[in-house]
Parts: structure tokens; C-alpha cells; sequence
């Protein structure tokens, strides 16, 4: 991994609705690292394509939208935004109509390839003690030797009821139908449904949201040459 020397890389995978996004940004802070949404950036493609028409299953289109493809993400927890250009999008990239298309641009090799070279040049520039990165393949292509390894899942039920009780006037039944059609679109593209090699698993499904955030503080402090504070 090439971040600074020293940084603690955590890498949290897990499908959509494990909580990933915000029990890492809240472990972020208990420990005070840096945080990277990932799937921010994928997001903000998306957003991207749809403001300029381009044809979102087309994939030289997508391809040809990365060269005007100025972004920017707060990686400080407590500072979060997404930015394209001068355009502030992190509310934005939420709507649904950039979760319907999200995944088609996310298949494309050369946009995975893409944005794993920036990740990794974001890691790089974190100066914190630690920066915890999460998203879908994090733990097996980003940062496979990241210092603390981790698969955040629950059952299906669990991460729609939680999906469906974050977004309001969608009912449970569409938010869980876009869901699991996302998952199922997403996870032909990376295993993030199974630990890989090495990487625990924290299954939320019975944890509040502060047990899950302990259970993964617990682990980046338990990790060998891991954060002790
Ligand atoms: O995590 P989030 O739901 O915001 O991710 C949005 C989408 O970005 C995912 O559905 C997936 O298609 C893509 N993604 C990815 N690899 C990542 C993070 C996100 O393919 N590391």
C-alpha cells in the first residue's frame, strides 16, 4: 500500500445497507483518521454522465466523461463533501436516479481502474495516523495489504429495513427491490458478499449502530502495529 509511512490503512467492504458508510466515518472519529467513501466517486460519475446526457449503458461514452472528470472528496470525517468542478454534490449523488445507474458505469474496467489509481493517490496524501477507506473491493484490489482487513455484513433483511428507514417517500418494498437489484448488479463485478483471505468479518445484524462501531474500533486497536489509542 503505498500510503504515508506509518498510516493505519483500515479497509471496510460490504454490500449496500451493511452501514458501512457511516460506522466508518464514526470509527473515523473515535480514532481521529481519515475517512474515504469510495462509492462517492462512482457516484459522482454517475452524476456527472447525467448532467451531461451521456448515455449511461454506453460504455465508451463513460469512458470518454472520466477525461472531464474533476473531482473532489473531504477524506476529513468531520468535513465530508463531494465536489465535481465547483459543483457541490454530496447530497446530490444520493438520489435515486444516481443509484439506478450507478452500477452500470461501475462495471466498466477502465472506470474501475480509473478511480483505484485515485483512491490509492488519496490514501497516500492522508497525514493522519490512520485513514479508513471503504466501499466494495477495497479489502481484495485497493488496498489488499491494508493493516486491518474487514467484511461489514448483515442479513438482507436488516440492511433493507435500514436502507428504507434512511430514505423517505420511497416505499420499503421499491427501496428493497432497488437494493438487492443493485447488489445483485454489483456483485457480478467484485465478491463483497465473502471474506476474502484474511478479512474478518463483523456481521451487524444483531449490533446496534455503536456496538458495530466498537466491535470495529476494537479491531484496528487489536491489530498488530495498529492505532492504540
Ligand atoms: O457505497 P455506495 O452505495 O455509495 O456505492 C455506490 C456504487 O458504487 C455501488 O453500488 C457500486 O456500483 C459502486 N462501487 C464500486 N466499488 C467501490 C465502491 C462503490 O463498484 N469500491
Amino acid at each position: 500500500m503505498t500510503a504515508a509511512r506509518g498510516t493505519t490503512v483500515v479497509a471496510v467492504d460490504g454490500p449496500a445497507g451493511s452501514g458501512k458508510s457511516s460506522v466508518s466515518k464514526a470509527v473515523a472519529k473515535v480514532l481521529d483518521f481519515d475517512y474515504l467513501d469510495t462509492g462517492a466517486a462512482y457516484r459522482a460519475l454517475a452524476w456527472l454522465c447525467l448532467e451531461n446526457g451521456v448515455d449511461t449503458l454506453d460504455a465508451s461514452d463513460v469512458i470518454e466523461a472520466l477525461d472531464t472528470f474533476d473531482y473532489s472528496i473531504g477524506i476529513d470525517p468531520e468535513h465530508y463533501f463531494v465536489r465535481v468542478a465547483s459543483d457541490t454534490i454530496t447530497e446530490a449523488i444520493r438520489e435515486p436516479r444516481i443509484s439506478a445507474v450507478v452500477s452500470a458505469i461501475a462495471r466498466v474496467p477502465e472506470v474501475r481502474s480509473h478511480l483505484v489509481d485515485l483512491f490509492r493517490r488519496i490514501i497516500a496524501s492522508s497525514r493522519k495516523a490512520g485513514i479508513i477507506v471503504e466501499g466494495r473491493d477495497i479489502t481484495t484490489v485497493v488496498a489488499p495489504d491494508a493493516r486491518v482487513r474487514i467484511l461489514l455484513t448483515a442479513s438482507a433483511e436488516v440492511r433493507m429495513g435500514r436502507r428504507s428507514a434512511e430514505i423517505s417517500g420511497v416505499s420499503a418494498e421499491t427501496t428493497a427491490r432497488q437494493l438487492a437489484s443493485r447488489d445483485a448488479q454489483d456483485s457480478r463485478v467484485v465478491d463483497f458478499m465473502n471474506a476474502a483471505d484474511g478479512v474478518i468479518t463483523v456481521d451487524s445484524t444483531d449490533l446496534d449502530f455503536d456496538q458495530t462501531v466498537s466491535a470495529v474500533v476494537e479491531l484496528v486497536r487489536a491489530a498488530p502495529g495498529g492505532n492504540q489509542t
